[in-house]
């Protein structure tokens, strides 16, 4: 008797698994990670890589949270061919090798938001002008789940002035699951760099005249400590140089890239 229990027990155990199993949904919990659609250097945040992919000089996409970031599109629609569309572009300055209306326009869909200075703005055609989130320095905005902060960008030596007046640009401290990462613009070792704090990644520019030297990109390095820093931006600089004054005692990774 107890015997026949048993097995009618463990019959009803065995059909209400197999039901069990059949009514399963897939496991969309936990899904296995996908490959991301860009190649690029992995860092880790608290939703998934984000991966950095240099383009060339000023320009380069990431991939986060199913997000594509593009930072300083020129060069037309060429660059950017098999890469996903941006989702959010950020513009930093004015000039050709930041700003091109004619990329800009061939790459931005329905769904793109391009963030912007007020002088970026001010050079787009009406309907651009229409998806820009204008940002002036100190500016903050939250857009595509991505912090934003517009921090200047400008000389400072006597005979660079000229190029980049302060006001007018932006650099960025995006952040991206709780990681930071600055976005230089073309500056140079201006106070508001040396004062930035917990910076997970910088891209941080160094060449003349337009921007600084690689004295005085890796001086404001070593203050304001990122814990990786690509130099971009960077024509005709000796980056053995830069990566040789960053030093290993800070605890900076100097990343080389090939952005040219
Ligand atoms: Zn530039």
């Amino acid at each position: 008797m107890l015997k026949t229990r048993l097995l009618v027990f463990s019959a009803l155990c065995l059909s209400l698994s197999l039901l069990a199993c059949k009514d399963d949904p897939p496991d969309e919990g936990n899904p296995p990670p996908s490959e991301p659609p860009i190649s690029g250097d992995a860092i880790s945040t608290s939703q998934g890589d984000v991966i950095i992919h240099p383009i060339n000089h000023a320009t380069f996409v990431m991939h986060w949270a199913d997000k594509m970031i593009y930072v300083d599109p020129v060069g037309g629609a060429a660059p950017f061919e098999g890469l996903p569309a941006p989702n959010v572009i950020f513009v930093t300055d004015i000039h050709s090798d930041h700003l091109s209306a004619d990329t800009l326009t061939a790459l931005v869909r329905v769904d793109t938001v391009i963030v912007a200075p007020q002088a970026v703005r001010d050079q787009l055609p009406a309907n651009l002008q229409g998806v820009t989130q204008v940002l002036a320095n100190g500016g903050t905005l939250t857009v595509a789940g991505i912090g934003v902060e517009a921090i200047p960008m400008y000389n400072i030596t006597t005979d660079r002035l000229q190029y980049h007046t302060k006001g007018r640009g932006n650099g960025y401290v995006l952040t991206l699951g709780g990681k930071r990462i600055y976005i230089a613009g073309d500056t140079e070792d201006i106070p508001e760099m040396r004062q930035l704090r917990d910076i997970e990644v910088a891209f941080i520019p160094m060449n003349l005249p337009y921007t600084m030297t690689v004295q005085q990109a890796a001086s404001a390095v070593r203050e304001f400590k990122p814990k990786i820093v690509y130099p971009y931006h960077s024509r005709g600089s000796d980056l053995d140089e830069f990566t040789r004054l960053v030093g290993t005692d800070v605890g900076v990774e100097v990343r080389i890239r090939n952005w040219y």
